[in-house]
């Protein structure tokens, strides 16, 4: 049969350099390398590549290079090659295309076109190194007024919190989408930190209980693992109902990846697809999510706050506001650039709409309609630096999630095919080979660096605007102005231009 595809990638050998020493095909779990006895060289076969890096990170003689294949189709400004070479793999297989991690295409970063202000002569900047800079946020509703008893204390009325050290928590991954060392090195890093890292929708391993307090667990339409211990031991349980790499639908992990632990957290059989459904069947209305979260806080003893997960859509405003008024205490929106370990490429692709818009009408809706402190917001989507946590916060966020920062931070290169479950990295599989790669010890170690210096860099900025807490930049829209964009971009964001006053 014709292979009409062409591999997207090319691997490029210097063959001065390479000593035979055959790492790079004991590292590749794609079988792109091998010996070749009758040449007495490694030879590579690139149509099996990814692009994961993996051997070009541990080749120790640097010998290996993964370039893009320079072999093209020809030029056509409608028909890009990505479009003929998915209908030549449709035509051979008949199935859905699948993909891994957020949406690549070339949509507008709204991060990248807003810029931060900084004090100059007349308010002065603060020196985060010399005075007292607070990151620490608390997640949860804020109380309207002050009650007081009849001696006139003040009554004991906060709601259920979650206390961050900084504005960033680590979004749902789930056991059995990514490893086991990959969940332990998110826990063990929360932990230190004094953050949250999330189960997703896998329940949570025997073994993570111990970083209970600081586990938010996931509750989604499939309730895989989930049972009264599992919502009485984290700190927080989070109602998914969207999310935003794959709006709309329910989530799939392949019966290849139900084994072992992974089957027995998701109380789910062996080899059995673990697929959610795309909505919650006892969720149809503002008011049966109401009765969920309710049912929740009662199962819990109104002692765990619980928050909603929805993906950023068309009516993203609208929605929050009937979340904000179910009793929820924190609202999770997740922008359509958002990761996954598995899902449909045309829905990664093509639905949903970016954070930074959701965020800023979300804000501004909840602000208008007064139930603003009703809940705290947290965003996800693609947030890569601590620029785009302020900027977050100046649109209105309380806090972020990140997942695909804290996997590249392990090692993740974003190849973009986690749902083959063969991650070179160690993180998006299951195999024990290829899972023991991740040390998580060392993977802990290196998110909570990556965390200090985003810590560190988001002070740096507060600092430089003359703003001393996250709570006083939270909402700061005149400390954002755009480049770039146009008046109805603007409106939707609330900020101004560049060189507006
Ligand atoms: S899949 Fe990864 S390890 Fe294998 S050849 Fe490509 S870059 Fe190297
Ligand atoms: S987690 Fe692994 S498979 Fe997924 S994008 Fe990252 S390197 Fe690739």
């Amino acid at each position: 049969m014709i292979d009409f595809n062409v591999a997207p990638f090319e691997v490029v050998r210097d063959y001065d350099k390479c000593v035979n020493c055959r790492v790079c095909e004991r590292q590749c779990s794609n079988e792109v390398h091998h010996y070749e006895e009758g040449f007495k060289k490694m030879i590579s076969d690139s149509t099996k590549c990814v692009d994961c890096q993996r051997c070009v990170c541990l080749c120790p003689t640097k010998a290996l290079k993964i370039i893009p294949n320079q072999n093209s189709f020809r030029p056509n400004a409608n028909w890009q090659q990505k479009y003929l070479t998915e209908i030549y793999k449709q035509a051979e297989t008949g199935g859905v295309l699948l993909s891994s991690m957020g949406n690549p295409e070339p949509f507008p970063v709204y991060f990248d076109k807003i810029l931060i202000n900084a004090s100059q002569v007349t308010n002065p900047s603060i020196d985060p190194l010399r005075e007292p800079m607070e990151t620490r946020v608390f997640l949860g509703a804020k109380p309207q007024t002050v009650q007081r008893d009849a001696d006139g204390k003040i009554k004991p009325t906060l709601s259920p919190r979650l206390k961050l050290s900084m504005p960033i928590m680590f979004s749902a991954m789930s056991y059995g989408s990514i490893s086991y060392n990959a969940h332990a090195a998110l826990a063990r890093a929360a932990e230190k930190l004094g953050i949250y890292y999330n189960t997703g929708e896998g329940g949570l391993h025997k073994d993570f209980y111990k970083y209970s307090a600081n586990t938010i667990v996931q509750v989604a339409s499939g309730r895989f693992g989930v049972h009264k211990d599992y919502l009485e031991d984290g700190a927080a349980i989070e109602i998914k109902i969207g999310q935003g790499a794959k709006p709309g639908i329910g989530g799939h992990l392949p019966g290849a990846k139900i084994v072992g632990d992974v089957s027995k957290t998701r109380m789910i059989p062996e080899g059995s697809d673990a697929v959610s459904p795309a909505p919650h069947h006892d969720i149809y209305s503002i008011e049966d999510l109401r009765q969920l979260v309710y049912s929740i806080k009662e199962a819990t003893e109104y002692k765990k706050p619980v928050i909603v997960k929805i993906a950023a859509v068309h009516n993203v405003a609208a929605i929050a506001s009937g979340i904000a008024r179910s009793g929820a205490d924190i609202i999770a929106i997740d922008g359509f650039r958002g990761g996954t370990g598995a899902a449909p490429t045309r829905i990664r692709d093509n639905v949903g709409i970016p954070i930074e818009l959701a965020l800023g009408s979300v804000d501004q809706r909840l602000r208008e309609e007064n139930i603003r402190d009703n809940v705290s917001l947290v965003v996800a989507g693609s947030i890569r630096c601590s620029a785009d946590v302020v900027k977050a916060i100046c649109l209105g966020a309380d806090a972020v999630y990140i997942g695909s920062a804290a996997l590249v931070s392990m090692g993740c290169h974003l190849c973009r095919t986690c749902n083959l479950g063969k991650c070179n990295w160690g993180i998006a599989t299951q195999q024990p080979d290829l899972v023991k790669r991740l040390n998580p010890d060392v993977a802990a170690e290196r998110l909570i660096n990556m965390l200090t210096g985003w810590n560190h860099e988001i002070q740096e900025m507060m600092g430089g605007m003359g703003i001393n807490s996250i709570e006083a930049l939270r909402g700061n829209r005149l400390m954002l102005r755009g480049v770039g964009l146009n008046e109805r971009e603007l409106q939707v964001l609330g900020i101004k231009h560049a060189g507006e006053v």
